[in-house]
């Protein structure tokens, strides 16, 4: 068939499908794009570029289905539907495996539920969430654009005191080094990271969470379910930076603290490395990282900081009650005992109750109170002196600890939390 003035599509031979656009109908992204797109991929690539068109049109989602002769690309807005691409109804199965393969699933292997991949464009990362169906009339794909939801909890409201918050900002702005979170379960952790991550990230960064479960959000990071990572990585941190090169690595939850040794290696290749670990207290995880198997000057030097945090619960003050009783200081530690005097002697205290509001529960929600210490130079000497390990620990409690002391002491004075809760905090 002799050449029409209008096939212009080139035939690459990187793309053994002879991919072609329908001219059928008005389609938002012009033909001469999608050449350009193919000579450089593929399919692959054609695939990829609408998505990635599609996001940066503030979509929602793009379906692969036919319509009439043809298998036809649509974007979905909240209300509007419209044609992004047609092609000629025999590239449906190409198509179809194009997107198998950017989703990272097996061409010919039993279709997944849904899976969720993400894209990098020049802007930054986009995360999708792809359903493969098989319908009666061929396969179809449903690409959901996650929502960017960058504007998250920002590190002040997490439950840093002022002081904590500087100093931490401060050295999230180094951009590198081991900054280690430790908690004594699971809650609350990804939080306290999220937030560091968002306060370190600048743009042009690229930026990879490892975390428990997918929680769906997308801040442009590249996000990864741990057991994938292990799997894929043989559980070798350092393999995954070789294969992923981020500048920023951020793991909620590292089951076995040795491999603090690994992330400490890449946090001095320069990598800025965010890490969760669980520890019942801060002298634990202080502890943990003070007996790891590695070069005190490097433990020292590559450590920004190491904080440890606990949830308690936040009264809801539609119902809580005041107690008239004042609570005992017998078990107060001495350096807390002055402050919580003249606590006692101003404030009010109360118990949970329950209404509406709050679901009969009596409680409005949870907070985490942090403690931390800093790796300034001081704590730098001591961690890196020759003294045994309880002689360190007192020295570095002694050094530079951002304790919650204050923030407990200020929920307290406003009626916050019940004595009960905090009271382990001062002893
Ligand atoms: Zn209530």
């Amino acid at each position: 068939m002799p050449s029409a003035p209008d096939d212009l599509i080139p035939k690459s031979p990187r793309d053994p499908s002879d991919l072609e656009v329908s001219d059928s109908g008005e389609c938002e992204i012009p033909r001469e794009e999608v050449e350009k797109w193919l000579v450089e991929g593929g399919t692959k690539r054609v695939c990829g570029q609408i998505l990635l068109h599609a996001a940066s049109r503030g979509m929602s989602g793009v379906r692969m289905s036919p319509v009439g002769r043809d298998v036809s690309f649509e974007g979905r807005s909240e209300s509007k539907h419209v044609r992004l691409l047609s092609f000629p109804l025999r590239f449906r199965q190409p198509l179809f495996d194009a997107f198998l393969e950017l989703a990272g699933v097996a061409v010919g292997s039993e279709l997944p539920p849904e899976t969720v991949f993400h894209l990098e464009s020049g802007t930054g990362v986009v995360a999708l969430q792809a359903s493969f169906l098989r319908g009666l009339s061929g396969p179809e794909v449903i690409v959901k654009i996650l929502p960017d939801l960058r504007e998250g909890i920002s590190l002040d409201s997490v439950g840093f005191s002022s002081g904590q918050l500087d100093v931490t900002e401060k050295l999230l702005r180094k951009g590198n080094g081991l900054f280690l979170v430790s908690s004594p379960g699971p809650e609350g952790v990804a939080t306290t990271l999220f937030a560091m991550l968002r306060d370190g990230y600048r743009p042009g960064l690229r930026a990879i969470t490892v975390e428990e479960r997918h929680r769906f959000r997308n801040e442009g990071y590249i996000q990864l379910d741990r057991r994938q990572a292990e799997d894929r990585f043989s559980g070798d941190w350092s393999r995954l930076a070789e294969s992923l090169e981020p500048d920023i690595l951020m793991i909620e939850h590292l089951p076995d603290p040795a491999a603090i040794v690994d992330l400490l290696h890449l946090a001095q290749a320069g990598t800025l490395v965010l890490c969760g670990i669980r520890r019942f207290n801060f002298d634990r995880a202080l502890r943990t990282l003070l007996t790891l198997d590695v070069d005190p000057f490097i433990l020292a030097y590559v450590m920004r900081l190491v904080l440890h945090q606990r949830l308690v619960k936040l009264l809801c003050m539609e119902c809580r009650r005041p107690v008239p009783a004042r609570p005992s200081l017998r078990m107060v530690g001495e350096r807390y005992r002055g402050e919580l005097e003249r606590i006692v002697a101003d404030a009010s205290f109360y118990l949970p109750s329950g209404c509406p509001k709050c679901g009969g529960t009596g409680y409005s929600g949870r907070m985490a109170l942090i403690e931390l210490i800093p790796f300034t130079p001081g704590v730098q000497n001591i961690v890196a002196s020759e003294g045994t390990l309880e002689e360190k620990l007192s020295r570095l409690m002694e050094e530079d600890l951002y304790s919650a002391a204050q923030s407990v002491q200020e929920m307290l004075r406003r009626g916050m939390v019940t004595y009960e809760d905090v009271a382990p905090f001062f002893r």
